[in-house]
Formats: C-alpha cells, structure tokens, sequence
C-alpha cells in the first residue's frame, strides 16, 4: 500500500473507445494514480495545456479528430513546457508503426490489447524519467543562478550587471530618454578587515548590499562590479534623478552602524555617477569611466558623498552642481 500512495501521480488516458477507456482507468486507479479522462486528442490537448496537468500521459492512437501521434507532435512542438512523458498505446503491431509512434514524440509504445503488469511497470519507467528531468532542471537552474550571481551577496555578478547596462543603452537607442548609473564604493574597507578580521568584513558587504538593494527602486538593478565596489543601472532617471537615488543609498548606508558580535561598525560609501541623456548620449564603456573619475574625485574629496561626473563643462554640469548643493552632498 506504501508503495502505491508514493505513486499518487496525476496521469491523462485518452482514449475514444468508452470500454477500454473504462478499463485504463480502472487499472491506473488500482495503482494509485490521480487519473484525467479525455475522450478525444482534442480534449487531452486541452488538459494537458491546464496548470499543474499531469506528466505522464497514455494515449490511444486511433481517436477521431486529433490522433495520438498527432496530439504527440504538439506536445513536443511546445516549449519552455514541463516534459511530458507519453506512452502511446496501438492495436497496430507494425514495426513501422511502432517507428513512426516514436518519431512523433512518443516516449515509448504498447500494443493492444495491453498486458496490465507491463503497462504499469513502463509507467514506472516514465516516473522514473520525470524525476531525473526534474533533477537535471533543478540542477540547471542552480547552475544558471551560480554562474549570475555573486555568492556572497546574492546579487547580480560583474557579467550580469554589465549587460543591464547594454541593455539600457541599446534601449535608450531605440525609444529615447534618459538613464543613469552609480558606482559605489566602500569608504576604507581595507581597515575594516584589518581591525575586524576578513569574514566580519564579508559580513559588512552583504548589509551594504541589502541597504542597497533594498533603497533602490524596483527596476533598477545592483550588481557586484569588484571586490567592495557595486554599480547600479537606474532606468528613466537624468541627472537629479540619479543623484537623489545615490544620496539616498549614502544615508540608507551611513545612518545607523552595522551591528556585529565583534560590535558596531560605521561604514560609509563613495559614490560617481554617470548619467546618458538624449541630448548627451553615452556609451556603456564611457559612462563607466565618467562614474569612476567622478568616484575617484568622491574619494579625494573626503568620502561618504556622491559625485557627478561631468565629462566637459557644459549648461546642464552647473544645474547638476546646483541638485548636489541642494540635496546636501559636499
Ligand atoms: P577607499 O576608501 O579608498 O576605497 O579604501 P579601501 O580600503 O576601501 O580600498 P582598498 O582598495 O585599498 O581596499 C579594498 C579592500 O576590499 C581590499 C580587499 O581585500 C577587500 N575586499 C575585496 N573583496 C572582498 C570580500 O569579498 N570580502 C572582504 N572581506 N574583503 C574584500
Ligand atoms: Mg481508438
Ligand atoms: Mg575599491
Ligand atoms: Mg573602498
């Protein structure tokens, strides 16, 4: 009995002969499975495309309208799908027959009428097959997220946040508009390891990262650009707009001490932007170079502040010097 609640599987039989449909789901009953009846190829088509359909499917071949191969091919025609495993069942017995079932889509093929023992024992090989698929698309999934994703902090890594700031460029191309990017950097944090050792220091950068993650607006993106340098590409934003969005990550970030067993410590950060505007377009590698010099003058100019890089003196740098003035950065 064990074995066959374990088995409480859904599974479709479609199949358009009523006795035989009848005796299908008898049998698949008896060995526990969750069973969805179609009568026709159209009608297992339709419940094979409902959320949370069943993975295992045992199709007639003969079926007015849709046929089973036929219904077959569309399955397979389907992508970005959960697999389907189909076992199609034929009261042909023709080699050819059992060649064209399995060109179709079909995953494997049982004559009729069908010998009740094996039916169930192929079934078993179908779940079988579904868990190592299921195992192989977790799997692959973790491996996508790794190869993405900065493991210490969760967020995007350099490769995936340099291709946010493409995008944004190739879209600012194509429709217009504005946007920008921070990069940011944390304030003396050598010494932070120096004096609080280097895990305390990992530590340090996963709060910076989710103060944040958790400031910016929800389109746009952080990534991990270096070691305790981030960058963040902020969509529709011009020059005031960026440099509220970075002034706001400062004091998210400067405000209150991070709290460490080994106690509190104050982190501050240095932040250059960079803004691409339609009147003043940059490309991804210059806006990077912009926000790094204007970085570099943050840095010299005494830390915990946000700059804006200017690349030549222009009407728009002094309503820029005007917006820093304003919203309090030195
Ligand atoms: P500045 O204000 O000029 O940026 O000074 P700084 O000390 O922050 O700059 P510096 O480039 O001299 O030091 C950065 C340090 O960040 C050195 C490096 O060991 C440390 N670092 C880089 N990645 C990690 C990390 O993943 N974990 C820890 N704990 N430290 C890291
Ligand atoms: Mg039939
Ligand atoms: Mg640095
Ligand atoms: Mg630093």
């Amino acid at each position: 009995m064990k074995e066959e609640k374990d088995l409480k599987k859904k599974i479709l039989i479609a199949e358009d002969d009523p006795i035989s449909r009848r005796l299908l789901e008898v049998f698949l009953n008896r060995w526990g499975y969750d069973v969805a009846v179609a009568a026709s190829g159209t009608e297992a088509l339709d419940l094979l495309e409902q959320v949370d359909a069943p993975r295992l499917a045992v199709l007639d071949w003969m079926m007015p309208g849709l046929e089973g191969v036929q219904v077959c091919r569309k399955i397979r025609e389907r992508k970005d799908r959960p697999y389907v495993y189909i076992l199609l069942l034929s009261a042909r017995a023709q080699k050819e027959d059992l060649l064209l079932g399995l060109e179709s889509g079909a995953d494997d093929y049982l004559t009729k009428p069908f010998d009740a023992p094996e039916l169930r024992a192929r079934l078993h090989v179908g779940q079988r097959i579904l868990q190592l698929q299921d195992g192989l698309m977790v799997a692959g999934a973790e491996l996508l997220f790794r190869a993405t994703h900065d493991s210490l902090t969760g967020i995007s890594n350099r490769g995936v946040i340099l291709d946010s700031l493409r995008r944004e460029h190739s879209r600012q191309k194509r429709e217009g508009g504005s946007f920008g990017i921070v990069l940011l950097d944390v304030d003396h944090f050598k010494s932070v390891n120096d004096t609080y050792g280097h895990l305390c220091g990992d530590t340090v950068l996963q709060e910076v990262v989710r103060r944040v993650t958790s400031t910016v607006r929800a389109y746009d993106t952080v990534g991990r650009y270096g070691g305790e340098e981030f960058l963040i590409v902020a969509p529709s934003s011009g020059a005031e707009g960026i440099l509220r969005l970075s002034e706001r990550v400062r004091l998210a970030i400067e405000a209150t001490p991070i709290k460490m067993d080994a106690g509190e410590i104050s982190v501050t950060v240095s932040l250059g932007l960079a803004v691409s505007s339609e009147a003043a377009p940059l490309d991804p590698k210059l806006m990077l170079s912009t926000a790094d010099e204007a970085l570099y003058r943050a840095k010299a100019d005494g830390r915990n502040r946000s700059k804006m890089g200017i690349l030549d003196a222009s009407p728009s740098d002094s309503a820029v010097e005007i917006a820093l003035v304003k919203t309090g950065s030195h």
